[in-house]
């Protein structure tokens, strides 16, 4: 069984991103800037704006943090983004989600220019990927690719079961693992809550990726003997044993799962950090485009 490290690998990305980064501050070039937009004070979503930010500093790119109150209008939101557009410093930038039930998240991700939408969640780079066009593939499937990429695993011909369809990661993924190419080429189950027999399909699958929230939902029971088993899952589970009061649990049942697998990302370390190497990369691919277009 080998881990999938994902925390090892982002690292690798990051020197990599850094020393690309150095090249452009040797050649007094502008370097890559990332903008973060958060809206009210959920805590999880502090926490992933905050790494996030870090990460930037990280690889030296310049960032920037836009906190918005928990009461922002749709049309201030709107407004700010508009300004983000417009504003020629920055290269790339997200808004955190979940959003205050007064916002249309719908409406709110049409208006980030597709330009600058590192998170690739535009209809417009959805559809460029679906197409396999190049664009903003959304960080946390390409980090999964990545993750396959570095570590050699094989897809082509094999049945990927992806568990979960929301428009940030089991869709995408499901896109992406039926792609001509590597990683790629696989034949793909999407399930999701309608689901029937879901047992019954993943322990036919040679890949599993669970993106669906229920922590330890993946029982060893439910996939075959060397699977490969990619856990998206973040769930804050309460714990009084933790100083932080809960603890971080995927969608496996790596305890058990891990014992028949070949291999297998933990949580954390697994997909997590990859999700955030990718946002980097993303922006830095943003900045060579906005440098490419204005020569
Ligand atoms: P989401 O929008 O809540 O979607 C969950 C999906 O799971 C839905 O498609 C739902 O089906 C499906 N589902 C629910 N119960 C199911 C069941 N019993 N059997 C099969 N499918 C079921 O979730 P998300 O935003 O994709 O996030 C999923 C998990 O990944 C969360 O824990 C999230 O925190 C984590 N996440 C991690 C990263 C990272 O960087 N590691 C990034 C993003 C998300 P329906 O469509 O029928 O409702």
């Amino acid at each position: 069984m080998t881990i999938l490290d994902g925390k090892k690998v982002s690292n690798e990305i990051k020197d990599e991103i850094t020393a690309e980064v150095n090249k452009m501050k040797a050649n007094g070039e502008k370097v890559p800037h990332l903008a973060a937009v958060i809206v009210g004070n959920d805590g999880a979503s502090l926490t992933y704006v905050g790494s996030k930010v870090r990460a930037c500093e990280r690889v030296g790119f310049e960032s920037t943090m836009v906190r918005l109150s928990n009461t922002t209008s749709e049309v201030e939101l709107l407004d700010k983004i508009e300004e983000l557009n417009e504003n020629k410093e920055i290269d790339g930038f997200i808004i955190q989600l979940p959003l205050p039930p007064q916002i249309n998240t719908q409406k709110v991700l049409m208006a980030v220019h597709p330009d600058k939408d590192v998170d690739g969640f535009h209809p417009m780079n959805f559809g460029k990927m679906a197409l396999d066009m190049s664009t903003f593939i959304p960080a946390t499937p390409f980090g999964i690719l990545e993750l396959l990429d570095r570590y050699g695993v094989e897809t082509k011909g094999k049945h990927t079961v992806v568990i979960g369809r929301s428009h940030i990661v089991g869709r995408p993924m499901s896109i992406l693992m039926g792609r001509r190419g590597f990683p790629g080429n696989s034949t793909v189950t999407l399930t999701h809550s309608h689901t029937k027999n879901i047992t019954q399909i993943t322990s036919q699958a040679d890949i599993i990726i669970s993106a669906l929230g229920i922590p330890n939902f993946l029982k060893a029971e439910m996939i075959k003997d060397d699977a490969v088993v990619i856990d998206v899952g973040i769930t804050r589970v309460p714990d009084e044993n933790s100083t932080k009061g809960y603890v971080i649990t995927g969608d496996v049942d790596f305890k058990n799962v891990s014992k028949k697998v070949s291999y297998i990302t933990p949580v954390p370390g697994g997909v997590g950090p990859m999700t955030i190497a990718m946002l980097l990369k993303n922006t830095l691919l943003a900045r060579e485009r906005h440098r490419a277009s204005s020569i």
